[in-house]
This record gives structure tokens, C-alpha cells and sequence, in this order.
């Protein structure tokens, strides 16, 4: 077993990063642990009210500038932090992978994801186009014109410490306006050494600014007049009932990307060996952790001896994943990010045995590689007869465990998951034009995956999300990025 070099080598205490300087919070100070090892491998601050009101302030003088700077220069800067993110990108991959427990291999995935939105943001010159009609009356001329808004407000979930701000940040700054980030309290190491290569790649100071902390950096930005809107991904109770409800109240555009349940439904007809593999990643990769990991696989037909040999062949595989440190190349699955999230998985496993679903695959049996302690850990699990309305079957769990439940024919499927209150990423895996196309048709998901376990849209596609999944309108990523973070302005000409 060899472990990677750590890139997280000494304990400090995190700065804010604000117009420019790295200053330390006045706020409370927590650890941030390594879930893997229980080390604890920095502080953060847990920052105040003051602390995101001098962030926007600085953010807001820094728009007057900014927004006149040519989308050429803009994303020219965005040319150059590319650059940097290739340089760094091991060592960016396996900070994620010290301070969340993701294998290596889902981290530098996860750098990869980020970058490409720094890529497709760089063509900002040309996305940012508007357009034109000559002679709307006579010797009148009509255009349109996307323009920047000022500050933006960036929140972040624990699971894509990486990833998930590059969502909006390229976008919001390549279009003129300035950002106020707030990672997630407990993995601020990524987006502290993603400002810092922001800061070499030339980002004039109150253009890219962070603030760490939690709720009342929360409540800070949202009550802030200065903020023009806020792109938010995290929980459904937090996205819909603090986010989207004050957002409207106060006026504000608002992208809240939230939880999810997502459904796998498997036909008769589909090939049996690339569906298990497909999946092994989309139900255990990052230990269950993301919101487009499958959480319950519906097979499709009467044949009881289909069932029973695909639930084997299943279990066959899922039992063999090996567990332990995501700094180890060969390590599967890594642990879940804190010792919170573990009781909660375990608390389902409970739940799910009451509820009288077969434990089929028990989690709680487990061994992790190099004798780590095992706080975090918990291995996979698998329950079959599950009913969908029952509570495993149908809540967010976000962990490692699969609800293996029937259904007679498709038409039953998709009613079983369109009945799910979220809507985030549901696939079908089968080998047949026409059912694909009828479930991708009639499935209520902002995401549909058709042999593919994970409907991750690329950076030029817009990340989808409908029900309980999503609160907005426009999404991250892409054009609809570009579109949030612009207002289209229309101008009418006439001379005499
Ligand atoms: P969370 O809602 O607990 O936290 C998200 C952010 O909100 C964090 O920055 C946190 O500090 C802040 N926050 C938490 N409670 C708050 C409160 N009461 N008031 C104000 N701010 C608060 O979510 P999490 O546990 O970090 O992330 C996991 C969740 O995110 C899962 O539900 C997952 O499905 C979802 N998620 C969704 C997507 C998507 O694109 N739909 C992507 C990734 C994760």
C-alpha cells in the first residue's frame, strides 16, 4: 500500500481573501479533519458579519473597474489561470482528496470538471455577443446587449470542494461582475488554494474574493444590498427554505442547485456486465457523496430469476471494492466526510431493516486498508425489495447504499420515479431505441442518462435540476451561466 505525498504538510490557521490581501478572521476558529486519517490538517474561521460586509464592499468598488475591463482582457486572465490549474492540477486533486476522502482518481476527475468551465468561459468575447435588427421602423434600430449586474454570491457544498464554485466564479467574472465566495466550513483548503493561484493569475484585487465560514456569511450575503444575486448548491431545506425564499424576498437572481434521490431503472434487455459497472461508480464513487450518484436501481420485468441473478451479480462486484485511504491508487471507495454523515448512513441501514427491505450487502461490515481508523468509514450496502415509498426508499441518504426495488414494465418505472419529489438525474439502461427514448421522454429530471450512470453535463451544457433538486430558473455552467450572471439590455435608436 503506498500512500501519495500529502500536499496539506503543516496545521494553519485559513485567511479570508478580500480586495487583494489575505486577512485573518476575527471569527471562531474550527478544525477541518482529514476523515480518512481523523488528523487534523488546518483551522478554518468561522467568519462575521463585518467580515462578508468588507468582502462585498470591496467587491462592489472593484465592479466599476472591472466591468470596463474588455471581455479580450477579462478572459485573457481566465487564459492564465488555466495554465496555473494544469501546473497544480495533482496537487489541487489531492487537496481534495486530504480534506474530503474522495479517492484520487474522483479528485482529479473532479479538477478536470473545474477547468473545463475556466475553458469555457475563456470564449467569453464571442459568448457575450448580442445581437441586432436594422429598421425596426423606419431609421430605427433595436439591440440587445448582455451587461454584467455587480456582485455575485458564491455557496458552496462539502462534496465538490473544487468543482462545484467553478461552476459559476469563471462565468460571473469573465462577464464583468465581481464575486464573493463561500466555500463549505468543512473542505476550505481547495478554494483557498484556488484564490491563491486566482491571485497569481492576475485577478485584480475585489474582483474574486472569499469569505470562509457559515450561516451568518450565509445571512450576510443574502441581506446585503449590494448583492445582486446568489448561485447556491447544497441541501433542499437550506436551497428552497433560506436561499430561494430570501432571494425573492430581497429581490435577488438566485441558482439553488439542491438534494436528490435518483433512479436507476433497468430493462430485461440491457447489457448486463457494463450496467454493473456503470453501476459501481454511480452508486459508490465518492462513497455515495454526489448528487447525481444513482440511489435506487428499479428492475424492470417478471422474471423473478432475472432478479435474482442480476441482485447477485451486483453483490458479486459491489463486495469486492476496497476501501480505504483515497491517497492509496488502488482504494475504491474512500470514508464519508465526517463522522456525522457515517451515523446518518447507519441510521438508515437501521431504518431500512424496520421498514422490512433485505439487507443483502450489510455496510456495517467492513474492513478498511492500513489499520486507519474507521470513524468515517462505512462499506457499501445493498437493500432489495424495497418499496419506493418507504423512507430508504425514497430520501436522500448520501452515502454508499443501493435500494434495489421492481417494477413490471417501464410505464411502472417511470411512474415510481416520477412520483420521487426530486428530479436531479435518473437513467435508464437498456438496449432498445424506443424505450430509451420513451423514458428520456416522460422521466420529470433536469438530468437523463441513457447507459450512463452519472448525467454529469459537461461545462458547455447547462447543469440541469427540476422538483425538489432545484430552485431557479436559469442553471450554472454555459450559456445559461452567462445568461444569469448578464442582464440583456435593449437599446432603441433614432437619429434626426
Ligand atoms: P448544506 O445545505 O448543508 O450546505 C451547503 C452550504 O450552505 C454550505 O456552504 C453551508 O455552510 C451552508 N449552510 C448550511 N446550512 C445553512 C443554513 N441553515 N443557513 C445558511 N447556510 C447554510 O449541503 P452540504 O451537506 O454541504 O452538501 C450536500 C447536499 O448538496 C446534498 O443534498 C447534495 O445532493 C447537494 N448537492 C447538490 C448538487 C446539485 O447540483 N444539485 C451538487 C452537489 C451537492
Amino acid at each position: 500500500m503506498a500512500i501519495l505525498d500529502e500536499p496539506i504538510k503543516e496545521v494553519r490557521v485559513l485567511k479570508n481573501y478580500i480586495d487583494g490581501e489575505w486577512v485573518e478572521s476575527k471569527g471562531e476558529i474550527v478544525d477541518v479533519v482529514n476523515p480518512a486519517t481523523m488528523k487534523t490538517i488546518s483551522k478554518v474561521p468561522i467568519s462575521t458579519k463585518e467580515e462578508i460586509d468588507t468582502a462585498v464592499q470591496a467587491a462592489q468598488e472593484a465592479y466599476h473597474d472591472w466591468r470596463r475591463t474588455t471581455p479580450l482582457a477579462r478572459s485573457r486572465l481566465l487564459f492564465n489561470l488555466k495554465a496555473l490549474l494544469e501546473e497544480n492540477f495533482e496537487k489541487a486533486s489531492r487537496i481534495q482528496t486530504q480534506e474530503h476522502g474522495k479517492c484520487i482518481d474522483e479528485s482529479r476527475g473532479e479538477s478536470r470538471r473545474g477547468i473545463e468551465n475556466v475553458e469555457v468561459a475563456c470564449g467569453i468575447p464571442t459568448l457575450m455577443q448580442g445581437y441586432i435588427s436594422e429598421d425596426v421602423a423606419r431609421g430605427i434600430d433595436e439591440w440587445c446587449m448582455p451587461t454584467p449586474l455587480g456582485v455575485f454570491g458564491v455557496i458552496g457544498p462539502f462534496n465538490f470542494p473544487w468543482m462545484i464554485p467553478l461552476w459559476s466564479i469563471p462565468y460571473a467574472v469573465a462577464t464583468g461582475n465581481t464575486v464573493v465566495l463561500k466555500p463549505s466550513s468543512e473542505v476550505p483548503n481547495s478554494q483557498t488554494f484556488l484564490c491563491e493561484l486566482a491571485e497569481e493569475a492576475g485577478f485584480p484585487p475585489g474582483v474574486w474574493n472569499m469569505v470562509h465560514g457559515g450561516r451568518t456569511v450565509v445571512s450576510g450575503m443574502l441581506d446585503h444590498p449590494d448583492i445582486q444575486g446568489i448561485t447556491f448548491v447544497g441541501s433542499t431545506p437550506v436551497g428552497r427554505d433560506v436561499i430561494y425564499k430570501r432571494c425573492g424576498e430581497t429581490g435577488k437572481r438566485v441558482i439553488a442547485q439542491c438534494g436528490a434521490k435518483n433512479f436507476m431503472t433497468i430493462m430485461p434487455d440491457c447489457d448486463v456486465e457494463n450496467t454493473v459497472s456503470g453501476m459501481m461508480t454511480s452508486f459508490f464513487g465518492n462513497a455515495g457523496q454526489r448528487c447525481l450518484a444513482a440511489a435506487n436501481a428499479v428492475i424492470v420485468g417478471e422474471d423473478d430469476a432475472f432478479y435474482e441473478d442480476f441482485v447477485a451479480r451486483v453483490v458479486d462486484k459491489v463486495k469486492n471494492i476496497k476501501i480505504g485511504y483515497g491517497l492509496d491508487e488502488s482504494v475504491q471507495m474512500g470514508p464519508l466526510r465526517d463522522e456525522a454523515k457515517k451515523q446518518n448512513v447507519l441510521k438508515y441501514i437501521d431504518i431500512g431493516l424496520e421498514e422490512g427491505a433485505e439487507l443483502v450487502l450489510d455496510g456495517r461490515d467492513f474492513s478498511v486498508q492500513g489499520g486507519l481508523p474507521e470513524n468515517c468509514f462505512v462499506g457499501p450496502t445493498i437493500f432489495k425489495n424495497v418499496r419506493p415509498d418507504s423512507r430508504v426508499g425514497s430520501e436522500e441518504i448520501f452515502g454508499p447504499v443501493m435500494s434495489i426495488m421492481r417494477a413490471k414494465d417501464l410505464d411502472e418505472a417511470i411512474e415510481i420515479t416520477n412520483a420521487n419529489p426530486f428530479g436531479n438525474g435518473h437513467s435508464i439502461f437498456t438496449q432498445n431505441g424506443a424505450n430509451a427514448r420513451h423514458f428520456q421522454y416522460n422521466v420529470v429530471s433536469g438530468n437523463v442518462g441513457i447507459n450512463i450512470g452519472i448525467t454529469a453535463a459537461m461545462a458547455f451544457f447547462p447543469f440541469g435540476g427540476l422538483k425538489d433538486s432545484f430552485f431557479g430558473t436559469l442553471h450554472t455552467q454555459g450559456k445559461d451561466a452567462i445568461r444569469f450572471f448578464t442582464d440583456t439590455k435593449v437599446v432603441i435608436q433614432r437619429w434626426f
